[in-house]
């Protein structure tokens, strides 16, 4: 049976193998089931004692799974059983901030708001902000790509990193990117590890870019439309004009009425659907009246204005309150911007035809939606039920054009549906830079692609 001994001398004091540790570090925030526990969680401090513990798992044959906060939804950083869970939480420093250049240099396990916040002392800020970034690190943000509502003017994380510094599977150690505008020597090995979910090596520390922090006054319109598929035009008509919000999202009339017994907002659930925008600029006042008019024009029955973030609440509390309302199976499909309407009319027939309530919250300007679907109880048969109908959802999203994952990954919990959307000769494709990457599988192995 294999041991831990070598581990433990060779890393002292960084290896955890108490069960209550090995059961925390076990999971994630996804459904996603551990089948067994971990032989033990290397929780490294530098990049050397990353790669020593990658050398160990390599000799050994042990699968490594990596790990950030373990706020995935899609389980990929779930433990194996007798596995080598990598931890990158405790590097956490930020290395350097470089105003002239606005670049900010960071390891892996640094908590997404801090970067933003130490940006913020240069008036800079970093701009991708999933809902977890007060729990989620930097380095899981670029293993899933991660979204969140400022990205639908300034791009997801792959469009804010510069540089990376990898530890490849073998425990070599490898440095992407440049600190420049333009590079174009070599392969864009940085967009190939950003989104490749702890598959072809480990994140352990990053260049990143800072944006000016937006000045001008914040100004926030609320539509209620009598239809989703209304709203979705309404998205629509808003990202093909000539203003950029700086957010825009949407929930329909199901998640309204779970956020209002939660969080009570004052939002009405007269509509079917009520879309948030927010534009921060010295003309934000101006696009917001022109958001307002497409909105109207799209079919809104009613458009709120207000100065701040007060219009913007019950969107922030939304994955909070379907939480607390229970169970629930959610999925991440992301659809081109001009088929919003019908993905919302087909989740509309979903619905009916399927006789179940499937509340979704959604990214609208980015076309990424979250719908879920409540769990009654927590037996096999109700997760399997959930299932059935997330995929028919993705189906539909694929039929549109779409994607089955457009910010949380594939994890564990999409691996099946993969072929859905990558036909066998892309997918070799894949499996042969994974092999390159890879040779003896011992990354997140089954997961991801
Ligand atoms: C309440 C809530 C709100 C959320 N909102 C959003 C949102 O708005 N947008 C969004 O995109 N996501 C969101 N998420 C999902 C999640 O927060 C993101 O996927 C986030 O990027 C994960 O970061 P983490 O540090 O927790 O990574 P983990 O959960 O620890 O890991 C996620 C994946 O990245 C890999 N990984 C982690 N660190 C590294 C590394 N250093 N090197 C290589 N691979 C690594 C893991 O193996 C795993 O596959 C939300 C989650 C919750 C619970």
């Amino acid at each position: 049976m294999m041991t831990t001994q070598e581990l433990t001398e060779g890393l002292q004091g960084r290896i955890l193998t108490g069960t209550d540790e090995l059961l925390r570090y076990s999971s994630d925030a996804s459904r996603a089931i551990p089948q067994g526990l971990p032989l033990a969680v290397l929780a490294a401090r530098t990049t050397q004692e990353v790669a020593a513990g990658v050398r160990w798992a390599a000799r050994n044959s042990v699968p490594v799974s990596v790990r950030g906060a373990g706020t995935g939804l899609a389980g990929g950083a779930v433990a194996y059983p007798g596995g080598l869970v990598i931890s990158l939480a405790e590097m956490d420093a930020i290395l350097s901030i470089d105003p002239g250049n606005r670049l900010i240099e960071v390891q892996a396990g640094v908590v997404t708001a801090d970067i933003d916040a130490a940006a913020a002392e240069y008036g800079l800020m970093y701009a991708p902000d999933p809902a977890s970034y007060r729990q989620s690190t930097i380095g899981g943000n670029i293993a899933t790509n991660a979204g969140g509502l400022r990205c639908v003017k300034y791009g997801v994380t792959t469009d804010s990193v510069a540089a990376l510094e990898v530890v490849l599977a073998d425990g070599e150690i490898i440095r992407t990117g440049s600190k420049t505008r333009k590079n174009v020597v070599g392969y864009d090995l940085t967009s190939l590890f950003v989104g490749s979910e702890g598959t072809l090596g480990i994140v352990t520390g990053a260049t990143l870019r800072l944006k000016p922090r937006p000045a001008g006054t914040a100004v926030t319109f609320r539509a209620t439309f009598p239809s989703a598929a209304s709203a979705g035009r309404a998205v629509t008509a808003i990202m093909n004009s000539s203003i950029v919000p700086d957010v825009l999202e949407l929930m329909d009339r199901a998640s309204v009425e779970i956020v209002e017994k939660y969080h009570p907002t004052g939002l009405s659930t007269d509509g079917a659907a009520i879309l948030v925008g927010q534009f921060i600029s010295p003309a934000s006042e101006a696009d917001a009246t022109v958001a307002s008019r497409l909105c109207k024009e799209a079919g809104a029955s009613d458009v709120d204005q207000a100065e701040g973030d007060v219009l913007l609440e019950a969107r922030r509390v939304s994955g909070k309150a379907l939480d607390a309302r229970g169970l629930r199976a959610s999925c991440d499909v992301a659809v081109p911007i001009a088929r919003l309407a019908d993905m919302f009319e087909a989740l509309e027939k979903i619905s009916a035809d399927e006789n179940v309530a499937i509340p979704t919250f959604a990214h609208a300007g980015d076309g990424n939606l979250h719908p879920s679907v409540v769990i009654e109880d927590e037996s096999a048969e109700a997760y399997a039920e959930a299932e059935r109908i997330l995929d028919l959802i993705t189906d539909q999203a694929l039929q549109l054009g779409g994607t089955i994952s457009g910010e949380h990954g594939v994890g564990s919990l999409k691996f099946a549906s993969v072929s859905k959307q990558l036909d066998p000769a892309t997918r070799a494709a894949h499996q042969r830079i994974k092999n390159a990457f890879d040779p003896h599988g011992i990354l997140t192995p089954g997961r991801g692609v």
